[in-house]
């Protein structure tokens, strides 16, 4: 399904999107935010579920059908990158933004139907001659079976993703989109790039599911921690909260586990109970659901909530998720 530089170094990303996909691609989320250094692993990443919401095939990675094809040579018309060079009407002379001219063009096209399942990729870009780390990274791309909407080899000038910004994304074009994010046509998705969430304005943030991309991967699967008090999962007892996040939030400690990495085993620990659930795929849509909820915890972590708070949180969306 994704491709070997998704599945090498994603990993839970690759099994958490494999899970939702295969169980019913039509639960999609409307609205995406990866965040992370990675903005080249972001934007390999969402070409990769442009490919696998289109093919017509089975979506193996090494399907040849058209769509597949179309989207390897970034020429696919309903998986469209939005930037400030990206994406612009004939009448629009703006360079530095991504204006209201090109999200009124969005909203346009998105009043015609589609065959397709459109994917809006909304970043920043530059076009340059890229540098020593950018030039890997434009291999990678390369030899995962994805290209980038410009390139000019002879030049050496490539097109480069960044993160987006209030600066590049302002929030008069931000706002302007707040409607089609949250109720668009069905089988649409955008999907925004950014280094931080808190580069982006908090009305886009509130209606997108979150997902952060690390640069590298924790190798470490150990999820004793987790097991050892969550065995019984996914019964949690409800006055037993406090306790349980204490507990985990102190082990973490001496293990010099941070936060966001016990929560990132925490949804290590479920995916892997949704494995041995395959049968029941009412137990692993709530799994996938408790997943997201620990991906909004981390969340809180950034904006300065205590992990304990977070987690206690966290832990009775779960509990009443289950009652
Ligand atoms: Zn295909």
């Amino acid at each position: 399904m994704f491709a070997p530089f998704i599945k090498n170094n994603l990993k839970f990303i690759n099994d958490y999107f494999s899970l939702l996909l295969n169980n019913n691609k039509s639960t999609f989320p409307q609205s995406i935010i990866l965040y992370g250094e990675d903005i080249f692993a972001q934007y390999l990443l969402a070409l990769n579920f442009g490919k696998i919401l289109n093919c017509q095939n089975t979506s193996e990675f090494n399907c040849n059908c058209i769509n597949c094809n179309w989207i390897t040579t970034n020429s696919h018309p309903a998986v469209i990158t939005v930037s400030k060079l990206d994406f612009k009407p004939d009448n629009d002379n703006s360079k530095t933004v991504i204006s209201v001219k090109q999200t009124l063009a969005l909203k346009n096209l998105l009043a015609t139907t589609s065959e397709y399942h459109r994917i809006f990729i909304i970043c920043d870009a530059d076009i340059k001659t890229p540098n020593k780390n950018e030039k890997e990274k434009i291999s990678i791309l390369k030899s995962n079976n994805f290209s980038f909407p410009y390139e000019d080899e002879e030049h050496n000038k490539f097109w480069i993703p960044k993160g987006l910004n209030q600066k590049v994304f302002q929030e008069e074009s931000a706002n302007s989109l707040l409607k089609v994010i949250e109720e668009p046509p069905p089988r649409t998705s955008f999907i925004f790039l950014t280094k931080d969430k808190t580069d982006l304005i908090e009305t886009i943030i509130s209606r997108s599911q979150c997902f952060y991309v690390p640069s590298k991967y924790m190798q470490d699967n150990d999820l004793t921690i987790i097991f050892d008090t969550l065995k019984f999962y996914p019964e949690i007892n409800p006055f037993e909260i406090g306790d349980i996040a204490t507990t985990l939030i102190n082990q973490s400690d001496t293990l010099n586990l941070e936060p966001e990495e016990l929560f990132t085993k925490f949804q290590q620990f479920i995916k892997k109970t949704a494995l041995n659930n395959t049968d029941n795929p009412t137990y692993v849509a709530k799994m996938l659901d408790d997943i997201n909820t620990l991906n909004k915890a981390q969340m809180q972590l950034k904006s300065y909530i205590k992990p304990q708070a977070a987690l206690e949180n966290a832990l009775f969306s779960i509990y009443k998720n289950w009652t």
